[in-house]
């Protein structure tokens, strides 16, 4: 699970990260709201935790962006405005949840578990077609056959279910498997969609990475 976080206030955002991390996501920070649409967009992030009071774009403007690029991307608003006219304006921005500030730790960690909970992210399974991916064991499973997956072919066909039947951009994958960070290429991504197919076909999966040109991948369930 991998968490965006935008805020201003630098030691806020480092202790939040380092509070997520505890707690076994990946966090990363950045500090201005036009860092935040750009991160946010890449579509690499199970959640975002974003301040009202931003520099560049506020957290407003960020999260009524996001949701017009129709990114369902959980939002949780922090703020230090607690008025009810600044909560009703930031849920309608598309915010999830607003929290006020200062929050306790335990009342942050509630709320982020609550909305990846509601994102889908304590499912044990992901299924399409006649194939299920275990997501406690990293196996991909059809009927009696099953077959172990590596950390990223397991991420990477994570993400091909999450979108079920829709588009997923090499874009998105590389940053959502990968990271920004890294030095991966496109490329990595094709090199484990072919791992994938190949372990598919091994377990008799009517499941097909189909590649839509210049724009990515999509699974498809052969009748
Ligand atoms: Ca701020």
């Amino acid at each position: 699970m991998k968490i965006l976080i935008v805020e201003d206030e630098k030691p806020l955002a480092e202790s939040v990260k380092a509070l997520l991390e505890k707690q076994g996501f990946e966090a990363e920070c950045v500090y201005d709201g036009l860092s935040g649409l750009e991160y946010a967009r890449s579509g690499g992030y199970d959640l975002l935790i974003l301040d009202v009071m931003l520099p560049g774009l506020d957290g407003r403007a960020v999260a009524e962006r996001v949701r017009a690029g129709r990114c369902g991307t959980p939002i949780l608003m922090l703020t230090a405005l607690s008025g009810v006219d600044d909560r009703v304006a930031g849920l309608d921005a598309g915010a999830d949840y607003y929290l006020a500030k200062p929050f306790d730790s335990r009342e942050l960690l509630a709320c982020v578990n609550a909305l990846l909970r509601r994102q889908g992210g304590q499912v044990d399974e992901l299924a399409l077609g006649n194939t299920a991916l275990e997501l406690g064991s990293c196996t991909l499973v059809c009927g009696e056959k099953t077959v172990q997956l590596s950390a990223k072919e397991f991420e990477v066909m994570r993400f091909l279910l999450s979108a079920k039947n829709g588009i997923s951009s090499k874009e998105a994958i590389l940053a959502k498997v990968w990271g920004h960070d890294s030095n991966a290429v496109e490329n990595h991504v094709e090199v484990y969609v072919g791992f994938l197919r190949k372990k598919l076909a091994s377990i008799g999966s009517n499941l097909r990475i189909e590649a839509v040109r210049r724009l990515g991948y999509r699974l498809e369930a052969e009748e």
